[in-house]
């Protein structure tokens, strides 16, 4: 006997009734991290206490059955399977959910999870698992990210740039995880830094958990020249934005290592700044976890379940057809 696991509203355990990451309201979900395409108001639920105040801060409506649970503590989900949350390494208090069970054995879901060290998010850990689901968000060759103090050095020298030519320079990235990874990073940069109010938010929780930061001060437009500021990307076209001129904006994400990406995210520039695993670490992770079995999910996971299939791992994108290689 093994795991069943389906796709149905988010991941679906039908064995022991709940959900990974359900999407809409559900009876029982594991929330892996505040990502808000990860929360929905279900009647229990089960998160870590850094992801339960990260969305507490963010207004999230998760109604009043979160259960926090802290990293390694096991718990018992039904009377006999247990569910130990351990870092993902994607932004603070992020969980990757590993579920024990006498008959079935244990089963390991990633959520959006890296490897790679960061300054602001606990270290990912690499249980090992029979079944494994898989965050595939990265899963093609050509995304082989750069470390994060290359790619910030970049940033860096783009920020001293534009405002050498009196110029005020703009780094986005989510609100959550992307720009207090930026923020840690400027901190040995001496350059006054501004945050957007979401970010803001995000960054007192993390202080209040424990993460240092460079000093800040909150985005006053009017005072914003000779500043770095740091905010989300949807809030370029914000009415705020339209007091900050001149200026030159920069996007950090993992997209940046396609060529079109500062075209598709309409910057000056475009630096590769993840907090999802890329194709080595995917390939690196699941030799570690060494699973029977791996279900891929978001991004390239019909192409990357292939691509196992090929290297001899069983390997299905869950939700999606898969294209048999028949060897005809
Ligand atoms: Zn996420």
């Amino acid at each position: 006997m093994t795991w069943e696991v389906r796709s149905r509203n988010g991941i679906w355990l039908p064995q022991i009734e709940w959900h990974l990451d359900a999407h809409h309201p559900a009876r029982r979900s594991v929330i892996s991290h505040a990502h808000f395409d990860h929360v929905a108001k279900h009647i229990e639920a089960i998160c870590t206490p850094e992801t339960a105040e990260l969305l507490a801060a963010r207004g999230a409506k998760t109604g009043n059955a979160l259960r926090p649970l802290p990293f390694n503590e096991p718990f018992n989900i039904t009377p006999a399977a247990t569910l130990t949350l351990v870092p993902a390494g994607h932004v603070l208090g992020s969980a990757q959910a590993l579920i024990e069970h006498p008959d079935y054995g244990r089963l390991l879901y990633t959520g959006d999870f890296k490897t790679r060290s960061s300054l602001t998010v606990e270290p990912c850990a690499t249980p090992e698992a029979d079944v494994l689901i898989l965050e595939t968000t990265f899963a093609r060759p050509h995304y082989v990210f750069p470390s994060a103090t290359e790619t910030m050095a970049k940033s860096i020298a783009f920020c001293r740039d534009t405002l050498a030519a009196d110029e005020i320079p703009v780094l986005l990235g989510y609100s959550l995880g992307r720009s207090q990874e930026i923020l840690a990073h400027l901190a040995n940069a001496e350059l006054p830094i501004m945050l957007h109010p979401r970010v803001e938010a995000v960054t007192r929780v993390y202080q209040k958990l424990g993460c240092k930061f460079p000093a800040y001060t909150s985005l006053a437009p009017m005072m914003a020249a000779g500043h770095v500021i740091i905010a989300p990307q949807q809030s370029l076209k914000s009415e705020l934005f339209t007091l900050i001129e001149p200026r030159r904006t920069a996007v950090l994400t993992g997209w940046a290592m396609d060529p079109s990406s500062r075209f598709r995210h309409a910057t000056d520039a475009a630096f590769p700044l993840s907090d999802h695993a890329d194709y080595p670490e995917l390939l690196e992770f699941i030799e570690r976890v060494n699973p029977s079995r791996i279900y891929t999910v978001h991004g390239f996971a019909t192409e990357f379940a292939a691509t196992l299939r090929s290297m001899g791992r069983e390997a299905w994108a869950l939700g999606r057809t898969n294209q048999l290689e028949l060897g005809l």
